[in-house]
């Protein structure tokens, strides 16, 4: 038996075995095929660089539609490379002088090349070699199979275990086939968390040696409410897991209860659950649990979920899908928000050295404005089926929403021309989310419809850290003062200029958190419609005047330890059945 103390980012208890997701480069055995074999090895690698070629034509194509020729021409050294004579002729050869497999030709010859890259002086030749990498990828999966790693050949439901996931790599589980992942690395509000939450797969990320102790097979408990990670759990674990997991489907039951009753505090007060999306589908979810509508979507998952950039039709029939299954609830759409963790970096020709603090979310879609407009187009288009409001991400100067918003209103030009309907007051918004907006929303209270406080970057930019490094997760505060400082300055200021404020951060789901926010003053939440049962239920147990007061004590403490032991302290007074009667070890 191993315990492995992780963080918890995705809750639920999960009892299974352990299935190894490995990267595609490692798996690749070095074997040889009887020499009569060759020549349909050489074909099968012909085939392989062949589809490659054309997707990579495709994707160039796509990219220079959308995001303009200086992004697409990214793709143009991957062509090359494969019409490379002195890449291509030694590869060949591995196959028929030596025998080797397809797929270790490539491995072998695309590493080696790599290698080469990594060890002359000049940086540019350096970060060449992420993209032959990536290339060996590509060609790879056309030899293999269309799926990434050793996902597709999953045969059974298992808990997945890797050293680390990308955002996309969550994104194309599986629900009925993972049961729960654990990770390596990681932090809690780094999007492949995110993603875990919408897709309510139990996971645990930052689990120190756990890729050294866990094989195929590995019976594993995957506690995603403790942050806990159990290898060959002995029985009287066992029987402590199970007890805990009847326990918490009688809560969950009493959740259910409540779902249709309407979010008011015991003195009256309506707080307003919506939901945060990923994907177009959970709102079924949104809905069935009571959500009002979707107070945020990350359109940019439109972009981590597929091969090539999507087109203003593919934008449009999301945002349609989303507004039809709302059925005239309101629809945050919030614009790609690309960059730091989410997809430019795998792409990069450059890969930027400080991504997060780099060209991401709207400073990215200012620079590539094909790109943003054709999302624009196709938001205002979809905001005359039902009630739309466009959020921009990652705003920090003045500057930067005025030109968000010039774009806009060129693209409602565009549209009036055309003749094409679209809701002409379509309110408009930003996030605050980096500390600079935060101290000066009185600024931008003159211009924007709504704030929506997003605490997960907040958190990032104003405390310094990273959010999806599990080494400094523990200094991750959202309950640190400066944090609460800044969020209680935004909404007074709101309330002053009566714009709309909402929080759309993860600790918005957090039940002793959402005490804060809402003594603070506010009344509209968004989280994952998992969660909405839970605040549902703690909005109808407390008072506002409560909140106020526990925000009031809160106030007056002068670290983050000290906020978060209080604020625990009362949520368990109020709820104690979110919590189990467990504590985290
Ligand atoms: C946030 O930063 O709090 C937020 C809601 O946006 P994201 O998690 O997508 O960066
Ligand atoms: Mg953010």
């Amino acid at each position: 038996m191993q315990t492995i103390k992780g963080i918890a980012v995705s809750p639920g208890v999960v009892i299974g075995r352990v299935f190894i997701q490995e990267s595609e480069r490692r798996r690749v055995a070095r074997r040889q095929v009887p020499p009569e074999q060759a020549p349909a090895e050489v074909a099968r690698l012909d085939a392989a660089l062949a589809a490659s070629i054309a997707e990579l034509i495709k994707v160039r194509k796509d990219t220079e539609d959308q995001m303009g020729a200086d992004t697409a021409n990214i793709f143009l050294f991957h062509m090359g490379m494969l019409a490379d004579r002195s890449l291509v002729v030694p590869l060949k050869r591995l196959v028929t002088e030596q025998f080797f497999t397809a797929e270790y030709a490539v491995q072998k010859t695309f590493t080696d090349w790599a290698q080469r890259f990594r060890s002359m002086k000049d940086s540019a030749f350096v970060t060449k070699a992420n993209d032959l990498e990536d290339l060996s990828s590509r060609v790879l999966r056309h030899l293999i199979g269309e799926h990434t790693g050793r996902l597709k050949e999953l045969p059974h439901e298992a808990v997945v275990i890797a050293s680390d996931l990308t955002p996309s790599q969550a994104a194309g589980f599986d629900r009925s086939l993972v049961e729960a992942f654990a990770t390596e690395f990681g932090g809690r509000t780094s999007h492949t968390a995110i993603v875990a939450r919408a897709l309510g797969i139990p996971a645990v990320v930052g689990c120190p040696d756990l890729m050294e102790l866990a094989s195929d097979g590995t019976p594993i408990v995957v506690d995603g409410d403790r942050g806990l990670v159990i290898l060959d759990p002995t029985l009287a674990q066992l029987d402590e897991y199970h007890s805990y997991l009847e326990q918490q489907k009688l809560f969950q039951l009493s959740l259910e209860e409540v779902a249709s009753l309407p979010p008011v505090t015991r003195d009256g007060v309506h707080i307003h659950l919506c939901g945060n999306i990923e994907f177009p589908d959970e709102i079924e979810a949104v809905v069935r649990l009571g959500g009002g509508g979707v107070g945020l979507y990350r359109t940019e998952f439109l972009y981590l979920t597929r091969a090539t950039a999507p087109s203003e039709e593919d934008h449009f029939q999301a945002y349609k899908r989303c507004v039809e299954l709302l059925d005239g609830r309101p629809l945050t759409i919030r614009t790609v928000d690309l960059g730091a963790d989410k997809y430019t970096q795998e792409r990069a020709e450059m890969p930027e050295r400080n991504p997060f603090l780099g060209l991401r979310s709207i400073r990215y879609c200012l620079r590539n404005t094909a790109m943003f407009r054709t999302q624009l187009r196709a938001i205002l288009r979809a905001s005359a089926l039902g009630p739309i409001k466009v959020m921009f991400p990652l705003v920090t100067t003045t500057g930067e929403f005025r030109r968000a918003r010039w774009h806009l209103n060129e693209v409602m030009e565009d549209l009036s021309e055309d003749g094409v309907p679209y809701d002409a007051k379509v309110p408009v918004g930003m996030m605050v989310e980096v500390p600079a907006a935060a101290l000066m929303a009185d600024v931008f209270a003159r211009e924007v419809d709504f704030f929506s406080i997003g605490t997960n970057d907040l958190v990032q930019y104003t405390l310094a850290v990273d959010r999806t490094n599990e080494q400094v997760a523990e200094l991750f505060c959202p309950t640190n003062p400066a944090v609460v400082r800044l969020i209680k300055d935004v909404v007074r200021v709101a309330r002053r200029h009566r714009i709309d404020v909402s929080c759309c951060g993860e600790s918005a789901g957090d039940l002793e958190y959402a005490l804060l926010l809402i003594g603070i003053g506010l009344r509209t939440l968004s989280v994952t419609a998992s969660t909405l049962p839970h605040l549902r239920r703690l909005v109808r147990s407390v008072s506002v005047a409560e909140c106020e007061r526990i925000a009031r004590k809160a106030g007056s403490l002068d670290s983050d330890a000290a906020v978060s032991a209080f604020l625990r302290e009362r949520a368990r007074k109020i709820i104690p059945e979110a919590f189990g009667g467990r504590t985290a070890e």
